[in-house]
């Protein structure tokens, strides 16, 4: 397929670093596609970024049927802009796609679509330290319809946003907080996709975590509400006794792509890592007896998010005197190293435009 382009008639001022925040500003073009049963996805096309003109009975305002991916462009040193592990995240977008009766994309030609974007927008990547380029591709049901079915029509669409450094007040710890009174997910259920659904469920514990002082929410398993999962839109890990863990992906938990960088290094590194399930309990006994040494979240967005402080019950687990972790510090710096280009990841990780 031939994407068309359409190049936009004003192009937006460049925003000031210090004013891009996280996903507030819109590049001035976006990818769309479609599809419907006769010609299957079709009229790949770069256009003008706007609006959406939909009908209210669109299927994805009553039904969430929607699905959505997160990655980033990094503007590197030696000026080419590099994509991070971007196949891994269209093979998450047809598994998502899947899991919610979406029809699948073409992963290398949603590939070599949104390179093409970047391309007409590589003056819109930030280039100052820690900023980035970060992308959403997303598919939305739009028949408009009343009724609980698959839609037969959806639309495709990237938009891109330039981003600033997560930690514009530096890398600090965030502190988080393990909810007894709701659950994310279950498993058999959709959690273990980036189906738009999931957030709409996060967002009340999120509330009341905030209400306590809490960043985010650390979520339980939906049947015991025993085992840890993940945090917030992020995949936890803990450092206990030296070494490192990180609940084995269980089938309500998102198969982070950061997770597995992360895993991937720690093994180069000699790090013992396991998946494995861990509770509550453990947590506490090891907090108690001084093992919990360090916790960090994983995800594009923050890339590692250091966490200083779990809430749970009436007990505070005070980590690592609220300071970032060795383990978690040189997690972060390996993985920005390899994103910017600084230094060579694996074979694989980074791709240019
Ligand atoms: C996106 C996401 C993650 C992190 O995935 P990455 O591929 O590392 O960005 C973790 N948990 C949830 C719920 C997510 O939506």
């Amino acid at each position: 397929m031939e994407v068309k382009i359409k190049k936009a008639e004003t192009i937006k001022p460049v925003i000031e670093t210090d004013k891009l925040g996280f996903g507030q500003h819109f590049t001035d073009h976006m990818f769309n596609m479609d599809y419907n049963h006769q010609k299957g996805w079709h009229n790949p096309r770069i256009e003008p970024y706007a609006p959406i003109i939909a009908d209210p009975a669109m299927m994805v305002f009553h039904y969430a049927q929607a699905v959505f991916e997160g990655l980033k462009a990094f503007y590197s040193k030696s000026g080419d802009i590099l994509l991070f592990r971007p196949k891994d995240n269209f093979k998450r977008l047809n598994d998502s796609c899947r899991a919610i009766c979406i029809p699948q994309v073409d992963e290398e030609f949603a590939l070599k679509a949104l390179k093409q974007l970047i391309e007409i927008e590589k003056d819109k990547v930030p280039q100052a330290d820690g900023t980035a380029l970060y992308i959403r591709p997303t598919i939305v049901a739009t028949d408009a319809y009343l009724g609980v079915k698959p839609s037969d029509t959806y639309r495709y669409f990237v938009i891109l946003s330039p981003v600033g450094a997560y930690y514009a007040a530096g890398f600090n710890p965030i502190k988080i907080w393990i909810t007894k009174n709701h659950v994310r997910a279950i498993k058999g259920g959709i959690g273990c996709y980036k189906a738009a659904a999931n957030y709409a469920a996060s967002l009340y514990a999120g509330k009341e975590a905030a209400a306590k002082g809490y960043a985010q929410v650390l979520w339980l398993d939906g049947e015991k509400r025993k085992y840890i999962e993940e945090v917030g839109a992020m995949n936890i890990f803990f450092v206990i006794d030296n070494q490192l863990i990180t609940p084995e992906l269980s089938g309500s938990i998102l198969p982070g792509i950061t997770r597995k960088s992360v895993i991937r290094l720690a093994k180069e590194w000699d790090i013992k890592v396991s998946e494995r399930q861990i509770s509550v309990e453990e947590l506490i006994e090891a907090y108690d007896a001084g093992k919990l040494q360090e916790a960090f979240g994983s995800g594009t967005a923050a890339v590692i998010s250091p966490v200083g402080e779990i809430g749970y019950d009436d007990k505070v687990l005070n980590i690592n005197n609220g300071k970032v972790g060795e383990m978690t510090a040189k997690f972060y710096k390996r993985l920005t190293d390899i994103q910017y280009g600084r230094a060579e990841g694996p074979d694989g990780w980074v791709e240019k435009i």
